[in-house]
């Protein structure tokens, strides 16, 4: 049991170590080395046989045909005791180490080097073939090293065949030459072989060289080290991916920061309203008698601490409602702008009639929009509540709408305290508030416009600001329609 266990795990190790890319690179350099010398080999060992099998042939041939010529006109077929030709059969046969019988039109065997067969009938398929064709014929046996070959023996006078010569020689000496050469070829295999083996090693860990030097780069960035140690300029990929790593990075460490920054925001901006209620309330505690006004007026102040904090908690929940949302969940429906603008106008006036504040309301083009009729009209109640809070007294609010083909906007310019240059790009931070003398005064939580522009994103719109401290601001909306 342990040992097949044993065994599936070297393989799951195994089929790992394939997935490496060194182990890729090493075997393709390995094989494009090894393959062409390979075949390359085959080649040459397969033409040489096959060329020294011809060569040898041609010449046998030649040497049967010169012979044949001489057993006709020795007439060596009707009477074989002509010594002449009998010992030139038995030179030929010898020079070639092979074998020649002579058979006659009745396929008798009249001569046979080897004596064997002399006088029995030879019906091999390629004598009959020979008779039948009048042609020579050659079949090399590579398994046992011979070519065995027929020449008609042709009647100069008639053109008849009167007899075939079965000739079969020895090719020893060219598997002895192709066995040479294997051996040969063979070492130089091997030399191949070592040689590719060590290049295909050493390139490899040089080609891997950056990836393992990038990533134990990552590795100590991951510990803390300096992101700029990443930029090896070794591949152009390498660097593109180093470049993706430190961007991503950084955005990590973007994303971490704003994270505390938010969550040390949130922990003090809730911390002030409890702090002012204890330091109240401990403050009634220990005076023995309090008179009635002074209770009431205290339990007044905690009362608007109590909202304060109820005030800072919704707009919370909101923010993070809407990072949480996809705009595919934005509640979309047609809704006219003019009468939206109308309705929040009509609540928010008591609060602008209190400071004496007058709202305008100005329609160039009239539009009806998709849009999420909950969270638009939010961003746009407190941009306008922001128009009135930080307004001066007597002053005016005027919201005006304009479409366009594809957007319309919505225009919130007000006569109020105005917005410092530099204090701009902050607004729409979350808990950003300009100038901390006024935050005491007016109040709020510093999220307002923070859940304004993302529920703008959300519909992909755009808001902008513009303003001159002491003279006013204006926040342009831009919508899709
Ligand atoms: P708050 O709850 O403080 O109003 P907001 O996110 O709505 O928070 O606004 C952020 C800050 O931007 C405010 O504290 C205020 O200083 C400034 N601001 C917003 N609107 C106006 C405006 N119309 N005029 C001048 N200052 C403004």
């Amino acid at each position: 049991m342990w040992a097949i266990i044993s065994k599936l795990k070297n393989k799951i190790r195994n089929f790992r170590f394939a997935k490496s890319l060194r182990f890729r690179i090493f075997f393709i350099v390995f094989l494009v080395g090894i393959v062409p010398c390979y075949i390359l080999s085959e080649i040459i060992l397969g033409s040489y046989e096959k060329r020294a099998v011809d060569h040898r042939t041609s010449e046998v041939q030649h040497q049967c045909t010169v012979l044949a010529d001489h057993l006709f006109t020795s007439d060596y077929l009707n009477d074989v005791s002509n010594e002449v030709v009998t010992t030139e059969l038995e030179e030929v046969s010898n020079i070639y180490d092979g074998r020649i019988m002579v058979v006659d039109a009745e396929l008798k065997v009249i001569r046979d080097t080897y004596s064997i067969s002399q006088g029995k009938y030879m019906i091999a398929e390629e004598v009959v073939r020979c008779f039948q064709n009048k042609e020579s014929t050659s079949n090399y046996d590579d398994r046992n090293n011979f070519i065995e070959m027929t020449t008609p023996i042709v009647s100069s006078e008639t053109g008849d065949i009167v007899g075939v010569m079965l000739t079969s020689v020895s090719t020893e000496s060219i598997a002895a030459t192709l066995r040479l050469l294997m051996i040969r070829i063979q070492y130089f295999m091997i030399a191949i072989i070592i040689i590719v083996l060590l290049t295909s090693f050493t390139f490899s860990r040089m080609l891997i060289l950056p990836f393992s030097n990038l990533s134990r780069a990552m590795g100590e960035v991951k510990e803390g080290f300096d992101p700029d140690r990443l930029s090896l300029p070794d591949y152009t990929e390498m660097e593109a991916l180093s470049e993706a790593f430190t961007h991503m990075l950084s955005e990590i460490r973007h994303l971490e920061d704003s994270r505390q920054a938010f969550v040390s925001n949130v922990s003090h901006e809730l911390k002030t309203p409890i702090t002012s209620i204890k330091v109240l309330a401990d403050s009634l505690n220990m005076q023995e008698e309090v008179p009635n006004e002074t209770y009431r007026e205290f339990m007044q102040d905690i009362a608007a601490e109590v909202d304060r904090e109820n005030k800072i908690i919704n707009d919370l929940m909101t923010l993070i409602k809407l990072n949480k949302e996809a705009p595919d969940t934005l509640r979309r429906e047609n809704v006219d702008i003019e009468k939206l603008l109308e309705d929040i106008m009509k609540q928010i006036h008591p609060i602008a009639d209190s400071r004496g504040i007058e709202l305008i309301l100005e329609v160039v083009r009239p539009v009806v929009a998709p849009v999420d009729k909950t969270k638009l009209s939010g961003a746009i109640t407190n941009i306008v509540e922001n128009a009135i809070k930080y307004n001066i007294e007597k002053g005016w609010v005027r919201v005006s709408l304009n479409s366009e083909p594809s957007f319309f906007t919505i225009v919130i310019a007000d006569s109020g305290i105005g917005i410092p240059e530099e204090e701009q790009p902050h607004i729409f931070e979350r808990f950003y508030r300009v100038d901390k003398s006024h935050s005491t005064e007016i109040d709020g939580t510093g999220l307002g416009l923070s859940i304004a522009r993302d529920a703008i994103l959300l519909h992909d719109g755009a808001i902008r600001v513009e303003s001159e401290n002491g003279e006013g601001t204006t926040f342009t909306i831009k919508l899709p329609r």
